[in-house]
């Protein structure tokens, strides 16, 4: 049984005190609430060591947006796994589409650090998807399961308790742009046969796999409905508290 999955990634926003309040409120939610849900906020590292404080005894789990591969070294700017690991944060996204783009993420790079977490206890979460472009030409599944070829390059079958993964088509990130939920579908089952073909049954059985792109409380409903689908990874959508609440509680 596949616990749905509602992750919130605030990107570059929220100073420390605006994530305190922002999570305080969905605390105050989830307390009131009954549905099996995972809810996971993505804070940027400032806010993290504070978060931990607000969502002590709550439900909502901890996640950085990021991390180096080392433990420690001359990386100017950078976080290890091992200073994520000291807050004991649960999760971190690995390879979100603008790390890939903007601060050039390679896949290798992404396997190294997809490693780092798992040997630090923090469960990585995979995100893959393709370009409109790569879409465009009919490639998006050959790209999307490259990605995670290489990204999943000799990681243990015994890890996949501890590995989510995250479709997000870039032409739908941030864009207003959603994927139908076929579209979501269709690629998120490709991506569970992936796992079954590169490990076995059971990797694919127990992973999670969720859709990000656009996601609001309005289209929550129908994307989860789908078999595949185990959760939804929210960008803009997750700074407001009513409307996160709303995915939620879909
Ligand atoms: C994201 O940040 O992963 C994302 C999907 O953003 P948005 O929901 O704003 O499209």
């Amino acid at each position: 049984m596949r616990i749905p999955l509602i992750a919130g990634n605030w990107k570059m926003n929220n100073t420390i005190a605006d994530a305190q309040k922002l999570a305080e409120l969905i605390v105050d939610f989830l307390n009131k609430f009954d549905k099996d849900r995972e809810v996971l906020l993505c804070a940027p590292f400032t806010a993290l060591y504070a978060l931990k404080t607000t969502l002590k005894g709550s439900k909502v789990k901890l996640a950085a947006q990021n991390m180096h591969c080392e433990d420690s070294g001359a990386y100017t700017g950078e976080i290890s796994p091992l200073m994520l690991s000291e807050i004991a944060v649960d999760y971190v996204l690995i390879g979100h589409s603008e790390r890939r783009q903007y601060f050039y993420e390679s896949d290798e790079f992404l396997n190294k650090k997809i490693k780092a977490a798992l040997k630090h206890g923090i469960k990585p979460i995979l995100c893959v998807g393709e370009t409109l472009e790569q879409r465009e030409a009919n490639i998006e599944k050959q790209t999307v399961e490259a990605q995670i070829v290489n990204a999943l390059k000799d990681v243990d079958v015994n890890s996949f308790e501890n590995i989510a993964l995250a479709y997000e088509p870039i032409w739908a990130i941030g864009t207003g742009k959603t994927a139908s939920s076929e579209q979501a579908q269709e690629m998120i089952m490709h991506i569970r046969n992936v796992i079954k073909k590169l490990y076995n049954e059971k990797a694919a059985e127990i992973t999670r796999i969720l859709y990000g792109g656009s996601v609001k409380a309005s289209n929550t409903t129908e994307i989860m409905s789908k078999a595949d689908i185990d959760g939804v990874l929210v960008g803009g959508a997750s700074l407001k508290a009513e409307e996160f609440i709303g995915i939620i509680n879909y």
